[in-house]
């Protein structure tokens, strides 16, 4: 192998949606903003529309554009970042719902594209996008008149089920949208495990479709092997990389790998980190440079080829944790240089 293996498993990505559409009553979309949480848009919004999501969600209308081109006509795709300037030629010719954030936004949509659908988001205490309760208000009966898609809001601490704030924003949901016999949106993933009162007709879930948490019991979707470039001894009191970082305390065999910064493998993952050969856990000795991470593999019986840095013994929110942040960050971060090879 001379290049590093990016597997997609989109069979465990189906297999994850179809455990999230059990969980809920309603309808279940699937959130593909970024590029499927870098996965890839193409194979990912196709894989789940067979599987039967008729609701598609990007961040912004030229991500919705291309997933109107990988799916062709028929589906829903939403844009939660609204109707924003230069965006109606877009929205009109993929046939794109802008999910409308502000009065600004309802007029701008209302004026560029006269009868076109659209949904509206209301803040119910994220105060990051969404009407405000205020200008719902004065807009609501306008707004209902023109018959909206949906009307949505986001939790801004689901994935803490005891946070007081996921009833707070509920409480306020009810209020600024019942008796609106719209078909109404809260939960994203964390919302969805949250339970029933949280669901309404139709949730949101991204991250784990793609196997991160807050979805425990999420199937893995992403695996990440690296070819090993070289393999050295280093003798105690040695060093490896730059400034020096890590000194050999035995006489050690370092494996370079070839995939670093440039790749999405975060340099903050540093010492904490670990590359798997086979079910053995190798640390990562060193600082991670742009193109290469070095590996201590002093206990293997052999040099390895490869090394796994993702995959069943090490998920996404491991590895993320390792760095300091995010399953998401991680997966949105992977980079472009990674052959990619998607299973079914
Ligand atoms: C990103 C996003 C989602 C999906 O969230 P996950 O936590 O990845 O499930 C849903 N709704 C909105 C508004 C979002 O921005």
């Amino acid at each position: 192998m001379t290049r590093a293996v990016l597997t997609i498993d989109l069979a465990a990505l189906v297999a994850n949606w179809r455990a999230l559409d059990a969980m809920t009553a309603g309808e279940t979309g699937a959130v593909v903003k970024a590029d499927a949480y870098g996965l890839g848009v193409d194979r990912v919004a196709p894989a789940l529309a067979a599987a039967g999501a008729r609701q598609f969600f990007v961040a912004l209308a030229d991500e919705g554009a291309a997933v109107r081109r990988a799916l062709g006509p028929g589906p829903r795709i939403s844009v939660f970042s609204g109707h924003m300037a230069g965006d109606a030629a877009t929205l009109r010719d993929h046939d794109l719902v802008p999910v409308l954030n502000s009065p600004e936004q309802m007029r701008r949509h209302a004026e560029a594209l006269p009868g076109h659908a659209f949904g509206i988001q209301l803040d119910t205490g994220m105060n990051r996008l969404g009407l405000e309760p205020v200008d719902w208000a004065a807009l609501r009966v306008e707004a209902l008149a023109r018959s909206p898609t949906l009307v949505m809001s986001h939790l801004a601490c689901a994935d803490e089920p005891d946070h007081p704030m996921n009833a707070r924003q509920l409480a306020a949901f009810r209020a600024m949208t019942d008796g609106t016999g719209l078909p109404r949106a809260l939960s994203a993933t964390g919302g969805i495990l949250l339970g029933r009162d949280y669901h309404f007709d139709l949730c949101r879930p991204g991250v784990g479709l793609y196997g991160g948490m807050p979805f425990a019991d999420a199937a893995p979707v992403v695996g990440l092997t690296l070819p090993v470039v070289q393999t050295r001894d280093v003798a105690i009191g040695e060093t490896v990389g730059y400034s020096n970082s890590w000194t050999a305390a035995r006489p050690s065999r370092i494996a370079t790998v070839a995939a670093g910064y440039a790749d999405g493998l975060i340099r903050a993952m540093g010492a904490s980190a670990r590359l798997f050969a086979g079910a053995t856990p190798c640390p990562v000795v060193g600082r991670v440079s742009m193109d290469l991470i070095t590996v201590d593999v002093t206990d293997l019986a052999e040099d390895p080829e490869t090394l796994t840095i993702l995959g069943a013994q090490q998920g996404v929110d491991v590895l993320a944790s390792a760095a300091g942040t995010i399953g998401y960050e991680i997966l949105t971060a992977l980079g472009r240089r990674y052959e990619r090879r998607y299973t079914a």
